[in-house]
């Protein structure tokens, strides 16, 4: 497995903490390189420029249909082609490795995620991600019954809560809340039931546009809705703030009151305490995250699969679409010709890319890249030579998570923390050992975090990752032995108010099959979906070659 190893640099952590025994710890940057995403930024000129700044191809190679980007969407539309027995195409990834969000790394010799490191048992609105499950044998249907490879269950206990001082069961504050916070819970599920006997809410979403009382949920954001509710618990907002930020990268006063909801409706609905299924919800996970799936979406791909090539630039010709590249191997610009391009790239870089196509659809992609916000997130990997003290409470879970005292923790590279998942919680070892921990921060809800996930050290993402910590585990900064740092400037589209709404407008333009055959073009990725989970990029990517 690639480490993705980049600047790195022997630090000390020493100072980094208030009273932390100083340990050596190396550390760095670990996945997306943000500079051949600039390069393509700077060369490009601007959206659907079509200046002619790009160096001649020195290389033509042909084939039957492209894939321009390597993330789920496009490991997708790879598969569908390979399960067509369509072999005749290749995958054009800017990394060194596929995978996008959902990318795997290595620390101190342990698997962890760099980005995406879970999905959940899919329901019947995902047939062809059920269907990817069941070849790589992780579901099958026993006695007519569907069931799950236990060992890729996420075990119990899956969700604990640092809340009062102590470890707590699940993520909703429970333990000593008064009698009003547990009133307004219930007035919350309640609502989330209203909402889920209106129209149908499902993974990917069903049907475009959304019906009527979804979209009068998308105009407004969700703590517009909390307000008009009368539900206005701390407790209650700490909760949903940091689900809309765990799903979306951003919190209640940044998306829409349809995505607040729609975490909810969509998957599990809401339960109250003392609500008769309270049960987790069942996900799927693994030491390396979703790199579990999309290193074995890869694997099969051979030679077909391209990293370290920069598109550039697709244009629609007459018997196909022209495809320029960068290679990064050679620094060689190199020419594609294809019969037809399935475009798996995020809108801010397809809008850029993407020339001369049809008019309407061309539009569609400026007024889409014009529209989305992106959140930026961090993912800190901690490795720990030793396992963390139990200092009572609820037992270490997978996800792990730290309540913010008098605020949401959102914004700012101050906040934005979401706790971390333990990549060794799925070990059957009976004694703890090494582990690595890996620490979320999404900040979509602070305009200049953008530009601090660019220009601040790696240093700096760490002593965050270990003041939101501390509380929690005060001897962690002495026990960290080594820190890899993936950041995402652009790493999901944001669902804000009134997104989904437009995003239907674009994607009439996008998904129609008449501009699609004149264009040869198709389009995948989980910006089209206005948020994004896997289920919504496999689905966009399968249905994009057949
Ligand atoms: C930190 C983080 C945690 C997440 N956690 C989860 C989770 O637990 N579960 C879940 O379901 N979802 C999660 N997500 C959402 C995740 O984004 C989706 O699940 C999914 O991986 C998106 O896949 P995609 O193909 O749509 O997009 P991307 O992952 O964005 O893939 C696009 C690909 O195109 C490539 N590319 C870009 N520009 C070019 C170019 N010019 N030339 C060639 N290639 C290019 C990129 O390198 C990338 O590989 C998470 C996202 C992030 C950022």
């Amino acid at each position: 497995m690639p480490t993705h190893r980049r600047h790195f640099a022997a630090l000390a952590l020493a100072g980094c903490r208030p009273g932390a025994e100083p340990q050596a710890a190396q550390g760095g940057f670990v996945g997306q390189s943000w500079e051949r995403g600039h390069a393509l930024r700077d060369a490009t000129g601007g959206p659907a420029s079509k200046s002619g700044t790009a160096p001649k191809p020195t290389v033509t190679r042909r084939v039957h249909t492209l894939i321009a980007g390597g993330g789920v969407a496009g490991l997708a539309a790879a598969r569908a082609l390979r399960l067509k027995g369509q072999d005749d195409f290749a995958l054009l990834e800017l990394e060194d490795d596929a995978g996008g969000n959902a990318r795997a790394g290595l620390l101190g010799g342990l698997p962890c995620p760099l980005g995406a490191h879970y999905l959940p048992v899919p329901g019947d609105h995902a047939p062809h991600v059920q269907h990817l499950l069941e070849e790589l044998g992780l579901r099958q249907r026993v006695a007519g019954r569907w069931v799950y490879d236990e060992r890729h269950l996420c075990h119990s206990p899956q969700e604990r809560l640092y809340f009062q001082g102590q470890w707590q069961a699940g993520l909703l504050p429970v333990d000593g809340v008064g009698a009003s916070t547990l009133a307004q819970y219930r007035q919350f599920a309640q609502a989330v039931r209203q909402v889920q006997q209106g129209s149908a809410y499902a993974i990917p979403i069903p049907k475009w546009p959304l019906p009527q009382d979804q979209l009068a949920l998308d105009a407004i954001s969700m703590d517009a809705w909390l307000a008009a509710q009368g539900l206005t618990d701390p407790h209650l907002h700490w909760y949903l703030d940091y689900c809309c930020r765990d799903d979306y990268g951003a919190g209640l006063a940044t998306v829409s009151a349809w995505a607040g909801l729609h975490y909810f409706a969509g998957r599990h609905g809401f339960s109250a305490p003392g609500d008769d299924a309270s049960e987790a919800e069942p996900v799927l996970t693994w030491p390396e995250g979703n790199g579990w799936l999309t290193n074995r979406l890869a694997a099969p791909l051979g030679d077909r699969l391209k990293t370290g090539q920069v598109v550039q630039r697709i244009e629609p010709t007459r018997d196909g679409v022209e495809v320029l590249a960068l290679n990064t191997t050679t620094g060689q610009p190199e020419r594609w010709l294809a019969r037809r391009c399935v475009v798996a790239l995020p809108i801010f870089v397809a809008a850029r890319v993407v020339v001369n196509a049809p008019a309407p659809l061309q539009q569609a992609l400026l007024d889409a890249a014009r529209t989305v916000r992106y959140a930026p997130w961090v993912v800190t990997n901690l490795y720990l030579k030793h396992p963390l003290l139990d200092r009572g409470g609820a037992a270490p879970a997978w996800d792990n998570v730290v309540y913010q005292e008098g605020g949401t923790g959102g914004g700012g590279s101050a906040g934005g923390g979401l706790g971390y998942v333990s990549a060794t919680h799925q070990s059957l070892h009976p004694v703890p050992g090494a582990t690595v921990l890996t620490h979320y921060r999404a900040l979509g809800d602070d305009a200049s975090a953008r530009q601090q996930v660019l220009t601040q050290p790696w240093t700096h993402w760490r002593d965050q990752t270990l003041a939101d910590l501390q509380s929690a585990h005060p001897e962690l900064a002495s026990r960290v032995a080594e820190v890899a740092v993936a950041r995402y400037g652009h790493a999901m589209v944001m669902p804000t108010p009134g997104v989904m709404n437009k995003m239907a407008a674009y994607r009439n333009s996008v998904f129609n099959s008449s501009l699609s055959k004149m264009s040869s073009l198709t389009f995948a990725h989980s910006d089209w979906a206005g948020y994004s989970v896997f289920e919504e990029a496999f689905t966009m990517g399968h249905l994009a070659v057949v």
